[in-house]
């Protein structure tokens, strides 16, 4: 018994250890706009805009990769937010996303 206590304590120690390296050496540096972008979707997650999800279609607006009338559930109003948002927001090197409508 105690050693299979013993034994749950290393594994977990182990498997804890190893998410907290795995979590610092993949880490991948978000564009701060990104959850911007989401919040101003309808955030359904249909996937009728061919991505995965509003996440992946967000950055797709941000890669330049998507125009925003894919979004279906999408409003006009919303089209103009997300555009008037990346207009007053270049990223960090001063760059503004071209919007497709
Ligand atoms: S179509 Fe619009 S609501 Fe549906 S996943 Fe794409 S961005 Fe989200």
């Amino acid at each position: 018994m105690v050693v299979v206590i013993i034994l749950s304590v290393v594994v977990s120690v182990a498997l804890a250890a190893l998410l907290s390296f795995a979590s610092v050496a993949l880490y991948v540096e978000e564009d701060p706009r990104l959850q911007d972008v989401v919040d101003l979707l309808p955030n359904q997650n249909c996937g009728l805009c061919g991505n995965p999800g509003c996440k992946a279609m967000a950055q797709a607006i941000l890669d330049e990769d998507a125009k925003l009338s894919q979004c279906k559930p999408g409003t006009l109003e919303m089209r103009e937010d997300i555009r008037d948002f990346l207009l007053d927001h270049p990223d960090e090197s001063g760059e503004f996303v071209k919007v497709k409508m």
